[in-house]
């Protein structure tokens, strides 16, 4: 479950505990160290074409609509 995030599945399982406990201890994708399921993107939850740097933590398709708005110049 790395293209989705994991956590939309425990609000369908809130009415079942017993399931939700054990998925919890067994099913639950581990937290990464590094690696691109580590990263995600603040704006639209993407994955894959994450920009770290500035702490912006961003995908680039939204850094791209939202970068002039931050400040950011296009240089030709
Ligand atoms: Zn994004």
């Amino acid at each position: 479950m790395s293209a989705s995030d994991w956590r939309k599945l425990l609000k369908q399982l809130e009415k079942k505990p017993e399931i939700q406990a054990r998925f919890l201890r067994f099913c639950k994708p581990k937290d990464r160290k590094f690696g691109i399921a580590k990263y995600k993107c603040t704006r639209c939850g993407r994955y894959g074409a994450h920009i770290q740097k500035y702490g912006l933590h961003l995908c680039r398709q939204c850094f791209r609509e939202i970068a002039e708005k931050i400040g950011f110049k296009k240089y030709i």
